[in-house]
């Protein structure tokens, strides 16, 4: 399994699962799913990338958490939350395992392995939202830009991003200008090459010297959580 959660469950619990997951193939800026919104499928995503962005009443968007082949989207729908807290939309096209909602719902409640996983992997979104949080009040653009391109080629497994420069504002909260700007002094780094709505990653570790913490701190929480996440 090439789901970091589907590959950490025993071939038993697996196995009583596998007449229900469905692998499909979704594209950059689908919606999965509005906030509010009842949740009907749940997604392992094992190519794509996904976010979970707050919408604000402005129109204006902001991403609250990533997720990739290390987790699961509408999880928490399935351990009973029954409506979404946020939208859901493919960040990154590739492919995802289609779990059917009231299926893993009733393995789950079964089965206390499983149950137990999709309850830590809720933690590691929550811990990304908070860290989220944190960041956009505290870090510089650039610091912010940094990390979230970091995290967005772990879990693409690609050091080429196709992202506009409005997405990637929309995503970090800020104007467009300002990405401009931070893309501009990336570029003269050395870090990135920008070319129309792609951006290639040139030296990974000095994007890394100039995130954030939140980069670390979230991969971290992932490790502790999960026992490993991004490649
Ligand atoms: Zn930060």
């Amino acid at each position: 399994m090439k789901n970091l959660l589907l590959s950490l469950l025993p071939p038993s619990d697996l196995k009583q699962l596998e007449s229900h997951l469905k692998p499909a193939r979704f594209e950059q800026h689908h919606v999965l799913f509005e906030a509010d919104e009842q949740i009907r499928h749940v997604y392992f995503p094992t190519g794509a990338v996904i976010s979970l962005v707050v919408t604000l009443s402005t129109g204006e968007t902001i991403e609250a958490a990533m997720v990739g082949h290390d987790g699961v989207v509408g999880a928490s729908a399935a351990l009973d939350g029954k409506i979404s807290l946020s939208r859901g939309i493919v960040q990154l096209s590739g492919e995802m395992i289609v779990c059917n909602l009231e299926a893993l719902r009733s393995v789950a409640l079964e089965n206390p392995r499983l149950l137990a996983l999709l309850v830590r992997h809720e933690q590691t979104v929550y811990a990304q939202a908070q860290q989220s949080a944190a960041c956009f009040a505290t870090h510089q653009v650039v610091a912010r830009l940094s990390r979230w391109l970091l995290r967005a080629r772990d879990l693409s497994g690609s050091d080429t991003l196709p992202f506009t420069q409005e997405y990637l504002a929309e995503m970090l909260g800020v104007r467009r200008t300002s990405v401009t700007v931070v893309a501009h002094t990336l570029q003269a780094a050395g870090l990135i090459k920008y070319a129309r709505g792609k951006i290639q990653i040139l030296d990974k570790d000095g994007l890394e010297d100039s995130a954030c913490e939140c980069y670390g701190t979230v991969k971290a929480q992932y490790e502790k959580l999960l026992g490993g996440s991004a490649r």
